[in-house]
C-alpha cells in the first residue's frame, strides 16, 4: 500500500514536472535517466577499447598511472539533430 502511494504521488508530480530528453527534449518514462532510449540507441560508438591510447586513458592519466580506459558512445547535446540536417 505505501509503495502504491508513492508510485500514484510519483505519477502525479511526472504529470506536472515531467523528465525531458537531454538529446531530444521529448517527455521520457520513469525508468529512463538523463536520455531516452530512442536517443541512446542512436549513440554512435566510440571503439575506443580497440585503440592502445585513446582520448579518454589520455585524459585519465593524466591524475593517475591507468592501463585500460574506455568509452561506450559518443554524447553531445543535440548531435543526432546536426547528424539530420
Ligand atoms: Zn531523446
Amino acid at each position: 500500500m505505501k509503495n502504491l502511494i508513492k508510485e500514484l504521488g510519483g505519477d502525479f508530480i511526472n504529470l506536472f514536472f515531467s523528465k525531458l530528453c537531454l538529446d531530444c527534449m521529448n517527455v521520457m518514462i520513469p525508468t529512463e535517466k538523463n536520455i531516452c532510449v530512442h536517443c541512446q540507441l542512436q549513440l554512435p560508438f566510440t571503439y575506443f577499447h580497440l585503440q592502445e591510447n585513446n582520448p579518454i586513458k589520455q585524459k585519465l592519466n593524466i591524475k593517475q598511472d591507468i592501463r585500460q580506459a574506455t568509452a561506450l558512445s559518443y554524447f553531445q547535446k543535440n548531435l543526432q539533430n546536426f547528424y539530420k540536417e
